[in-house]
């Protein structure tokens, strides 16, 4: 008899985003005239930068050449992204990360959970919690883990509890753990990582064999000078990280589709049989037998966001985003609601009011305001009682969103 990966059916059924929709569109066919507004689910929405459509449109003509037409490109990605990449996200910010230590794929999602084929499957994982959901599920899906509690948490996972008690910095674990899972500016809490704090944490990774998983989805969002964009500014981090970046959230690539994980090929560690093991060296021989890399035209695109003008669209783009960050924070905070995050980062986390439950708070929300946020228990356990809003919306919505909370929802 065929069997399944039963460890699929250990993930929670009632999954959060499914929920969310579920709860909308009943509200909303009960409220046909209601406008709801969605600044929930942390999808981009502002068009691609006129300097990546001009490179991708060039990249398309060059497809139709029989001179310039291009097959199967290299599983790591064509070298002038890599380059590109190399030189302004990393040299321009005095890392040491080479071209060839850059892998192009398409995207951070996959990436952070394909990373676990490179790992055994008796490491101790770690956890903030709250969490971008994908870093929990893969390592369910792996095998990782034991089954869920009713707060949702797996057995077998260390989970750091992030919380306003400790200003959503998650202490270092007491025990060892091998593999910790790191997202700075954090998705969903909106909190950012300083230069000592993750030092801490290179400290932690070289005393315990650990390796640090830094996922910097949002460092386009830091505007704060002091703090670092890249794991690899703190010195050691080539030895014990990894590091996740993405066009998604920069240059709105959410449905173009491409990112990068960086390998240092310092970066190894000990077989059981005692032997080094290059981790750089797996996750080429990972990448080159699953995956065939990323059409050239949409990498064309991506190497356009480094040129001047991509680096003019792209800032404007982000700066977009953070007014509205801006926006939503400060009429919260009028409002009255305990307000964290939306500054180096495009997401506001708040309190629930009234020590209402996140769900209890979407309904209200939802009812009250016709607004859509996501609610803080689905990213965790530790999320209860919090809730998420994004910035990720037109200028009109998030002005008329926030109208309707300062106006029509009670605190
Ligand atoms: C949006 C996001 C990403 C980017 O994922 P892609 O698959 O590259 O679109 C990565 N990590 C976090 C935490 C995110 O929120």
């Amino acid at each position: 008899m065929t069997q399944v990966n039963e460890n699929f059916l250990k993930l929670k059924a009632g999954y959060l985003f499914p929920e969310i929709a579920r709860r909308v569109s009943a509200f909303s066919e009960a409220n046909p005239a209601a406008k709801v507004i969605k600044l929930g689910i942390g999808d981009v929405t502002e068009p691609l930068p006129a300097a990546c459509r001009k490179a991708m449109h060039d990249a398309i003509d060059e497809m139709g050449d029989r001179a310039t037409f291009k097959g199967y490109g290299p599983e790591q990605g064509y070298a002038f992204l890599r380059e590109a990449i190399a030189a302004h996200d990393y040299a321009a910010r005095g890392c040491d990360i080479a071209a060839d230590e850059v892998f192009i794929s398409d995207g951070s999602k996959c990436d952070t959970g394909n990373i676990l084929d490179i790992f055994g499957p008796d490491n101790t994982i770690a956890v903030t919690d709250p969490v971008y959901p994908v870093y929990v599920d893969t390592n369910v899906m792996a095998g990782h883990t034991g089954a869920a509690n009713d707060a949702g948490e797996f057995a077998g996972l260390v989970y750091l509890p992030v919380t306003a008690d400790n200003d959503f910095v998650a202490p270092l674990p007491e025990q060892k753990v091998d593999l910790i899972y790191l997202c700075y500016p954090n998705n969903p809490t909106g909190a950012v990582a300083t230069a000592e704090y993750l030092a801490q944490w290179v400290a932690y990774a070289k005393q315990h064999d650990s390796i640090i998983l830094y996922d910097a989805a949002y460092e386009a969002f830091i505007t704060d000078p002091d703090i670092p964009h890249s794991i690899y500014e703190v010195d050691g981090a080539r030895d014990c990280a990894i590091e996740f970046r993405s066009f998604s959230k920069n240059a709105g690539f959410t449905g173009t589709r491409c990112a990068l994980t960086v390998v240092p090929r310092s970066l190894s560690r000990k077989a059981a049989n005692g032997t080094g093991v290059s981790l750089h060296g797996l996750w080429n021989r990972r990448q080159s037998t699953k995956f065939n890399g990323v059409s050239y035209i949409i990498q064309r695109g991506a190497a356009a966001v480094y040129t001047d003008e991509g680096r003019q669209q792209t800032g404007e783009l982000v700066a977009f985003y953070l007014e509205n960050a801006r926006l939503i924070r400060e009429a919260l905070t009028e409002a009255g609601y305990a307000v964290y995050g939306g500054v180096n980062s495009p997401y506001v986390w708040i309190k629930t009011p009234d020590g209402l439950s996140s769900w209890d708070f979407f309904d209200k929300l939802l009812g009250e305001a016709h607004v859509v946020g996501t609610p803080g228990s689905g990213f965790g356990a530790a999320g209860e009682g919090y809730f998420r809003i994004s910035a990720f919306n037109s200028r009109a919505n998030v002005e008329e969103a926030m109208q309707r909370i300062t106006t029509g929802v009670g605190v």
